[in-house]
């Protein structure tokens, strides 16, 4: 194979929207003037080369990459180091809507476009070419300024480490180094070294997002390795040793959240389980104990968000993939909250987690003698609808038909005669006003009253 193969510049330009295309032209300026290299790397290219030729892609982020030609770039001097942050601001001379945001500690710096802008939404992240270490499984990487071929070197799959050259004479060469377009045709997921996995977790959880959207399968030797670094007991032992093991952490939680964001997740964490990928959260996450609640919650969400005037207590949930996560979570007890916390999940996701067993055990006691539905009303209305969802999750049949009857059914009953009513009829607000609204709802929850005739007719029997 040869590793540098021609692109056709023009079917590159007919992938791109006319906007990306000038800012591209723009970038590849501004380095030429530098003596630079630029080059567009990763999933773009590999969407580029995925498409039928002649269609327009939709592109809202794009990864570019400066190197120069090795005998002049000295790579370990400061000014190579910068030379990503320093195109891109550049670039934003040029485009001075776009926002830049620099990431000294990483060398790195993106350009984003808003959606309401001609240009938008759209993302550009550029960087100097480098190589990466890791100074123990699942660390953030060590990053040293380097060429461009050390820098495809460090990414994840075959599919994902091809480049593109856009200046100088060396334009639309297509620099192929492990033979991604053999895996494009074969639609496999293959890792560029036997360690991949155990250097970063959070490929596996990558794999997924492309085994899934894309349809491709893992290369038989990846999955081999992905459960040999499984089986190994890496994850937990670095865990033990180490403070912070980010892969396993933060950058864990980032693609989970993005897997749950997206509409397939459900086949993406079977997949994850299949491949025995789940452990990487904690050894004995299953998902059969979750799914069924995650799928109601989904679907309910689902509904919700075509809904006109969708159930209160959905509106009063977090995000779908944090909801979704913490009822992942919950199955695991008391080991739930700390992995929460290590995951970083907000620190009220992180409380309930904590407090579940506690709410579980008191909702078991109440629950046991709530037969009617005002009973069942009193003993749920106490927690928040968040909680309730994750008790309903880890509840046996009976209490969960009743969590679920609650959130979706009681919490909408409405008395036949509210406050202002009962002010009308003379009632002064008070404690004994309080108890009587109470008594309306629950009268009216048990199908004692439907109507204000009757609700009348109650006071009068009970009130007067
Ligand atoms: P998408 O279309 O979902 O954005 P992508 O391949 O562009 O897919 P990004 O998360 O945008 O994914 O990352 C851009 C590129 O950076 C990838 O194509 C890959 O080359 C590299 N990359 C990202 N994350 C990793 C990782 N954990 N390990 C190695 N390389 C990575
Ligand atoms: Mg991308």
């Amino acid at each position: 194979m040869n590793p540098l193969q021609d692109f056709p510049l023009q079917r590159l330009q007919q992938c791109l929207s006319p906007h990306l295309w000038q800012i591209l032209t723009t970038a590849s300026h501004h380095a030429t003037e530098q003596g630079w290299n630029l080059y567009l790397v990763g999933g773009v290219v590999r969407d580029i080369l995925l498409a039928t030729p002649g269609t327009l892609l939709s592109i809202v982020d794009v990864d570019l990459v400066v190197d120069r030609d090795r005998d002049d770039w000295d790579a370990s001097s400061e000014a190579a180091a910068n030379a990503g942050v320093k195109l891109a601001q550049e670039l934003q001379r040029s485009y001075p809507e776009a926002r830049l945001q620099i990431h000294r500690k990483f060398q790195t710096a993106d350009l984003s476009w808003q959606e309401s802008s001609e240009f938008g939404p759209l993302l550009i992240d550029l960087a100097t070419a480098r190589a990466e270490s890791y100074p123990y499984p699942a660390a953030n990487p060590t990053v040293v300024a380097s060429s461009i071929e050390q820098d495809l070197h460090r990414r994840d799959f075959t599919i994902n480490a091809m480049a593109i050259c856009l200046t100088s004479d060396r334009a639309g060469a297509l620099l192929d180094l492990f033979d991604g377009q053999r895996d494009l045709r074969s639609r496999q997921l293959r890792i560029l070294h036997p360690n991949s996995f155990i250097d970063d977790p959070t490929r596996m959880y990558r794999a997924v997002r492309f085994a899934v959207r894309l349809g491709f399968q893992l290369e038989s030797q990846t999955e081999r390795h992905l459960r040999e670094a499984i089986d190994s007991g890496i994850y937990e032992q670095v865990k033990r040793e180490h403070s912070k093991v980010p892969a396993l952490q933060t950058r864990l939680k980032g693609e989970l959240k993005y897997v749950l964001e997206t509409p397939t997740w459900k086949s993406a964490l079977k997949r994850l389980q299949d491949w025995g990928a789940l452990q990487c959260i904690h050894p004995s996450l299953t998902l059969h104990r979750s799914l069924p609640a995650m799928a109601v919650v989904d679907r309910l969400l689902k509904r919700a968000a075509s809904h006109p005037e969708p159930p209160k207590f959905l509106q009063l949930l977090g995000p779908r993939w944090q909801v979704l996560l913490e009822i992942l979570l919950a199955q695991l007890g008391d080991r739930a909250a700390p992995i929460a916390t290590d995951l970083q999940l907000p620190s009220d996701s992180i409380q309930r987690l904590h407090h579940l067993a506690q709410d579980q055990a008191e909702l078991a006691t109440y629950l046991a003698t709530a037969h009617q539905p005002s009973q069942i009303f009193i003993a749920l209305n106490r927690h928040d609808p968040a909680t309730l969802v994750l008790l309903a999750a880890t509840s046996p049949r009976p209490d969960r038909h009743s969590i679920w009857r609650y959130l979706t059914v009681l919490v909408e009953v409405k008395s036949p005669l509210d406050g202002t009513d009962l002010r009308r009829l003379g009632y002064k607000p008070g404690q004994q006003f309080r108890q009587i609204l109470e008594a309306l709802l629950g009268a009216t929850l048990d199908g004692v009253i439907n109507t204000p005739a009757e609700a009348k007719a109650f006071l009068d029997r009970h009130y007067l």
